[in-house]
């Protein structure tokens, strides 16, 4: 593995919770940031990063990869049309293989757009895997579960998960639970799994609360919101994944609180789904540890986590009326240090000595950013990602001076023709 010698960059980190920008040289060993210089004996390159912000890799907390196909193909259509009706019946008839492609499109922009490690739910045994892989792209995949019984009608899945995390675990690769919804999964099924991944020491992660409609459903079969549903049979804990928590009703946001619970905000996806705007202001107020993900490029429909900071941003200063509901400095580290903390992973989402190197080079010269007056407001409010100059994951570039080093755009675009010709 190549060692990096980074000069005259702004480093971009967090010390005690703080956002910190100061020019710095950092030295890459062995896929490691260090700030200790070289010896004599030590073999490295040297990389200018001069007018660059080096900056803790984007970590998109919620998105399914593979369905970067569907992108456009069913916009302004209604959430249970769209879910039901448009998006699963393509998911039935893809074949498996293809989520290979679509996968690897997914990652294609969440590189060039500054992602550096994402957490995905597919339904395609080991191709998100497979492709991640092959990108070299930082990654938590999880299988999506549904049914009555995990041991039952959905063994197959759920052994084919932990057959993929037996196969593709690795330094850059983690593995989480991912039962799909409590409307698609039984009251037994998600106990199952939240024994399961209790037992196993994994992480887990649901869609929760993320339309009227659920919630409303819930209450007349359960007689409790969504939240207190799960918070009730145990399911919620430390390493729990939220995507959504927008209709947050009752005591819905203390009991994620108290059960120490991540939440996962998808602005893009719920506003364009017609599914409202989660109280992010309270969920901060009341300090729930609040992560953004995109979804999937059919509800967004982008990966870019760029845009997402800044429509978070600015969707939740209009809602509260408030220009100063969601400072630019919190929803940056929304973005890396608070995924870092519901990934229960202290190596990636901060520069510091001994972190993994996941860096992404933002060019402080591009128009959009000049003249620098403030880069961290300037990464919420001004930057649309076509500013990532350069991609290093685990101390490998994957993309240098907008040149991608893993993926070969061509032939993912060839593929990705012949999948919508065939399948859409
Ligand atoms: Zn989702």
């Amino acid at each position: 593995m190549k060692n990096y010698k980074i000069i005259n960059g702004v480093i971009l980190s967090f010390r005690d919770d703080a956002l910190v920008t100061e020019k710095k040289t950092l030295y890459i060993r062995e896929g490691k940031i260090s700030f200790s210089p070289f010896t004599d004996s030590e073999q490295y390159e040297t990389v200018d990063a001069g007018h660059m912000l080096v900056m803790p890799g984007l970590i998109n907390m919620h998105t399914h990869a593979y369905m970067t196909m569907m992108r456009n193909y069913a916009d302004d259509v209604p959430f249970q049309e769209w879910l039901f009706n448009r998006v699963m019946p393509v998911e039935d008839n893809l074949p498996v293989e293809a989520a290979y492609w679509t996968s690897m499109l997914g990652f294609l922009e969440m590189i060039t757009t500054g992602t550096t490690c994402f957490v995905d739910m597919h339904m395609y045994h080991r191709q998100s895997a497979l492709a991640a892989k092959e990108a070299g792209i930082r990654a938590y995949i999880g299988r999506g579960l549904v049914g009555e019984d995990l041991f039952g009608d959905g063994y197959s899945r759920y052994k084919q998960a932990l057959e993929e995390m037996e196969e593709f675990r690795s330094d850059t690769m983690d593995f989480i639970l991912s039962p799909h919804a409590i409307y698609t999964c039984s009251e037994k099924l998600l106990g199952q799994t939240a024994e399961a991944a209790r037992e196993k020491g994994m992480l887990k992660q649901i869609h929760l609360s993320e339309s009227v409609t659920e919630v409303e459903d819930c209450l007349k079969n359960h007689g409790k919101t969504p939240v207190a549903y799960l918070y009730d049979m145990g399911f919620l804990d430390e390493k729990t994944i939220l995507a959504h928590c927008v209709q947050m009703r009752e005591n819905d946001m203390e009991l994620i609180r108290e059960s120490g619970a991540s939440v996962v905000t998808n602005v893009a996806s719920n506003a364009k789904l017609g599914n409202g705007i989660a109280p992010l202001c309270q969920m901060k107020d009341l300090g729930i540890n609040v992560c953004i993900g995109t979804d999937g490029a059919a509800s967004n429909n982008t990966l870019n986590m760029f845009r997402e900071m800044g429509l978070l941003s600015l969707m939740h200063k209009a809602y509260a009326r408030d220009c100063l509901a969601i400072p630019s400095d919190y929803i940056v580290k929304a973005a890396v240090l608070h995924a870092s903390r519901a990934l229960k992973n202290p190596a990636i989402g901060n520069i510091e000595e001994g972190s993994a190197a996941d860096l992404v080079f933002v060019d402080l010269n591009a128009p959009s950013l000049f003249p620098n007056n403030n880069i961290v407001s300037s990464l919420c409010y001004s930057a649309n990602g076509s500013e990532v100059d350069s991609v290093m994951i685990n101390g490998t570039f994957v993309m240098r001076k907008h040149e991608l080093l893993t993926i070969d755009r061509e032939r993912v675009y060839y593929e990705i023709g012949k999948i919508v010709n065939n399948h859409l």
